[in-house]
């Protein structure tokens, strides 16, 4: 079956399919209702108990901080009120489940309509925990994926990011999923974790079966179900294969980052969290050229305070020690949510109320952001890093405001880097076009292909029916891409690349005949950028990108790529 590859490796492995459930009921009488407040307190424990588990484990893979929200779940379910209430309802007549269900729907809405985002976090946790508790006494059996034996292979409609951090590395061979594409936040934590996976492999969730022997091609984007001998054969030599050149790219580790003809790149990484600082520098990774902060804000249930953005930030400057750390602003929206900010519905939400534009439009949230990056600014190389620009004034409304916190901290006696570079993703076409402009308001640029193909294209990257549209190859977004650098070298600015684009080994001498200084990519993908850079001099990429730029279409530009890398 054929879907999207988007981390590299061949899986070979048995299938687990993981089922959304639905929680639907029949509400019925009850007669014993003795018997009926027992059911349910026994799914309260039950519930506890697994709750008390999953803390332990977060503790241990993603953090203790994390592992509180679960254990605030447990206080939440054990609150007397809504035990007492509960149980006066079973003794009214009404089943365990409906009982339940209308009192958690009365705490939400309480909680949904406050005016504090604190406040409305609760309704999210009550929304958790009335569907856990409502799966138990349904009978629903989650699957665990953090319990999911050796050899696994995971098969999901779609993978979230949450989902993601459950899964134990050693266990889990390959991911397959019918939505999603390469650049999705989970298709990247795939390859952060060294996963081979295909996504948007359609109806894989109805022909797959529980148990099934799979192959999960991640280079090609194939998954084959029951493969034979012959198959398993030969993707076994394929996995050696493939496992012998990424030794072979060893090589290049512990060296600098040079093109053929000795001119210098900066060579960092993506991460989503301040632990992935270190998984960049054990790839090679020469700093962070995009720490992408939302996911800060998805793993918990409210608005991280200053204190706890800090503390992240902080950590990941002193992992990094002097080299360079990008922090970029919240950039949701989108593809992004984060339930508990209870963003409204949009029709467009690509061009909706996201990123730049809601902070600027939340000082509060964004003041407290700022104001966390700053600090943690004192213990490492930090910049600042703005999402989605697309005009002047937001450029110069964010420097202000963090010029403002600046004034503020050192009224406050609070140290930080009064030098602090400040820089923004180009990443929309307005940015693109006005590059020249942005050039002047900015310290730095860097380019977001994953967007900025979508913006330019008008074609959304998750959507499989343009996904035909959707190339970084594309000649308008070339044209883009080298009005973007080519301003900021008039500029005197440096320009970086953090969208997946950076590591397209075909667009890698398009970049260095444009005059990029800056490659952001995955972690693993470190030492095969820096191989690929390596075999180019500005001469020949020039001659290369010249008859690139003359090519009208993203197919002939493909073919011609692949003729001469
Ligand atoms: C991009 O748009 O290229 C980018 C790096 O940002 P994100 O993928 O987080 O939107
Ligand atoms: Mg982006």
């Amino acid at each position: 079956m054929k879907g999207t590859g988007v981390s590299a490796g061949i899986g070979i492995g048995k299938m687990l399919l993981i089922e959304e459930h639905s929680l639907e009921y029949t509400p019925k009488q009850v007669d014993d209702a003795q018997a009926e407040k027992k059911r349910f307190k026994d799914a309260i424990d039950v519930f506890c108990k697994n709750t008390e588990a999953q803390a332990e484990t977060m503790k241990k893979t993603v953090g203790e901080k994390e592992a509180e929200i679960m254990l605030g779940h447990i206080s939440l379910v054990q609150d007397p009120f809504l035990l007492g209430e509960v149980d006066k309802l079973i003794d009214g007549g009404q089943c365990a489940e409906a009982a339940f269900e209308s009192m958690c729907d009365m705490f939400i809405q309480i909680f949904s309509s406050a005016d504090d985002d604190v406040t409305k976090q609760r309704a999210a946790d009550v929304r958790d925990v009335k569907a856990g508790v409502l799966g138990l006494l349904l009978g629903i059996n989650e699957i665990k994926l953090s319990e999911a034996p050796a050899g696994t292979v995971i098969c999901v409609k779609e993978l979230t990011p949450s989902m993601v951090a459950e899964i134990n590395k050693e266990n889990i061979v390959g991911i397959v999923t019918e939505t999603g594409s390469t650049t999705s936040h989970s298709a990247i934590l795939a390859r952060v974790l060294e996963i081979p996976a295909v996504m948007s492999v359609p109806d894989i969730m109805k022909q797959a079966e529980n148990g099934v022997q799979a192959i999960v091609d991640g280079i090609k984007g194939n998954v084959i179900l029951s493969p034979g001998e012959a198959e398993l054969a030969e993707y076994g030599e394929k996995r050696e294969k493939y496992l012998k050149e990424k030794q072979e790219l060893e090589k290049y580790r512990g060296k600098p980052t040079v093109s053929a003809d000795g001119t210098g790149y900066e060579l960092v990484c993506n991460i989503g969290k301040p632990d992935d600082a270190a998984k960049a520098l054990e790839f090679d990774g020469e700093g962070v050229g995009l720490f992408r902060t939302e996911f800060l804000f998805m793993d918990k249930t409210s608005v991280p305070t200053e204190e706890e953005q800090f503390k992240e930030y902080k950590k990941a400057a002193m992992i990094l020690k002097d080299k360079p750390l990008i922090i970029r602003t919240l950039d949701i929206g989108g593809d992004k949510d984060i339930p508990y900010l209870g963003l409204a519905k949009e029709e467009n939400p690509f061009m909706g109320f996201r990123a730049i534009r809601y902070c600027l439009k939340n000082r509060g949230l964004f003041r407290t952001q700022l104001r966390a990056i700053l600090r943690a600014s004192a213990f490492g190389n930090i910049s600042i890093m703005f999402p989605l620009i697309t005009c002047v004034e937001e450029v110069r409304e964010g420097k202000a405001l963090v010029e403002e916190l600046k004034a503020e901290l050192r009224a406050e006696g609070i140290e930080f880097n009064e030098g602090i570079k400040v820089g923004i993703m180009t990443e929309t076409a307005a940015a693109g076009i006005i590059a020249d402009l942005l050039a002047k308001e900015s310290d730095f640029f860097s380019i977001g292909t994953n967007d900025l193909t979508g913006y330019t294209m008008a074609a959304d990257r998750g959507n499989s029916d343009v996904s035909y549209l959707y190339s970084a190859l594309q000649p308008s977004v070339l044209r883009m891409i080298r009005a973007i650098i080519t301003a900021a070298r008039e500029n005197n600015i440096p320009v970086g690349m953090c969208g997946e684009a950076a590591a397209d080994p075909m667009m890698i001498p398009l970049l260095i005949s444009f005059g990029l200084t800056e490659f952001s990519v995955s972690a693993p993908s470190v030492l095969k950028v820096r191989k690929c850079i390596s075999c180019w001099t500005k001469e020949k990429a020039d001659e290369i990108a010249e008859k690139v730029m003359a090519l009208e279409t993203a197919e002939d530009v493909k073919e011609y790529l692949s003729s001469v890398i």
